[in-house]
């Protein structure tokens, strides 16, 4: 029996593929390879196409004995998501669609999910857990509940079990050195940081320091990408055990200013980081941070890579040895 990864081609995705490769598991990934690289897989058996696209998800469930679904494939950007709504709906709820109605068709019955904190918009308590409001202030993060909520009326109808994994803010790269973070563009903080820091660009822009903040800044809870990917992995053993559907949250409950971070990266890749404070961007809730206390104790999850520092230092032996991704 084979795992299906949508998006396995991406961030997040390949290196949730090397961490089933590394205890031997079977894998088939799907991946438009829009935003993925084939260089970031590690292995598995890879089909290029989109999840719209039914011949092809035809194609990978009659080929493949698929016993799970881990589902990364979705446009990720809240920037993007507020110029270009319809994208998002489009591949994210739509895409999401055809995939569950394959599942069916297929009766491939369980499916982990790659969620966001953006599903609860600005928290009404810090850290957030599962239980809170979700009220996305951004149309990226209303497409993730969306796909979420479509997930709840396949397990109700259909019996297909779920489990969603709400993440915080992923980075940090593989210990291999092998696979990263490589978006194109890349939007995010400390990617963006670390290319000033390759004086690949001029300055980091601060977007917004009149946020309701100690120093002005957004707060966001970064969390390691391998131990996002060692939360997939034992989310599909609680399914493959029987457990019924349900969502985590994966963060290290640990919240840093934008200018903390700049400040860390400083201090870690020892170069000069320009910053220049520039207005806010749409759809940036003030502080997201996370209370995982839910994901320990049902999953038995511990990251273990929860220092900034090394996060961040990981992130930077990615860059300062791959300086144009997987383009070299
Ligand atoms: N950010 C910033 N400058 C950048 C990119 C991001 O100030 O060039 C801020 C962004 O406004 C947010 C935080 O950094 O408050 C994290 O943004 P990112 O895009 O990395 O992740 P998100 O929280 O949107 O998923």
């Amino acid at each position: 029996m084979a795992v299906l990864v949508t998006g396995g081609a991406g961030y997040i995705g390949s290196h949730t593929v090397a961490a089933l490769l590394e205890r031997g598991e079977s894998i088939v990934v799907l991946d438009n390879l829009q935003q993925g690289h084939k260089e970031a897989l590690l292995g598995g058996k890879l089909y290029v196409g989109d999840l719209r696209d039914a011949d092809v998800l035809d194609q990978v469930f009659t080929e493949n004995q698929i016993d799970s679904v881990i589902h990364f494939a979705a446009n990720s950007l809240v920037g993007e998501s507020m110029k270009i709504p319809g994208k998002y709906y489009h591949n994210n709820v739509y895409g999401t669609l055809c995939l569950l109605e394959k599942m069916q068709e297929y009766g491939v019955g369980k499916i982990v999910f790659s969620s966001t904190a953006a599903t609860y918009g600005e928290p009404e308590n810090v850290p957030i857990d599962e239980h809170d409001r979700t009220l996305p202030t951004n149309a990226y993060g209303e497409t993730k509940l969306a796909m979420e909520k479509m997930m709840k009326w396949f397990d109700t109808a259909h019996g297909i079990k779920w489990i969603s994994l709400r993440y915080f803010n992923a980075a940090g790269a593989h210990e291999s050195g092998k696979i990263g973070e490589a978006h194109n563009p890349e939007t995010h903080l400390i990617p963006i940081v670390l290319e000033a820091a390759l004086g690949k660009r001029p300055h980091i822009s601060v977007f917004g320091d009149d946020y309701d903040t100690a120093d002005g800044t957004c707060i966001r809870d970064y969390i390691h990408v391998s131990d996002l990917a060692d939360a997939h992995i034992l989310a599909v053993d609680k399914l493959r055990s029987g457990a019924e559907s349900a969502v985590y949250n994966l963060g290290n409950g640990q919240g840093f200013s934008v200018n903390e971070v700049i400040e860390i990266a400083r201090q870690v890749t020892g170069r000069e980081i320009k910053e220049v404070v520039e207005p806010r961007r749409a759809g940036d809730p003030a502080k997201l941070v996370a209370s995982s206390q839910r994901a320990r104790t049902e999953l038995g999850w511990n990251p273990g890579r929860n220092k900034l520092e090394d996060i961040i230092a990981s992130a930077w032996s990615w860059h300062l040895n791959n300086p144009d991704g997987y383009s070299k």
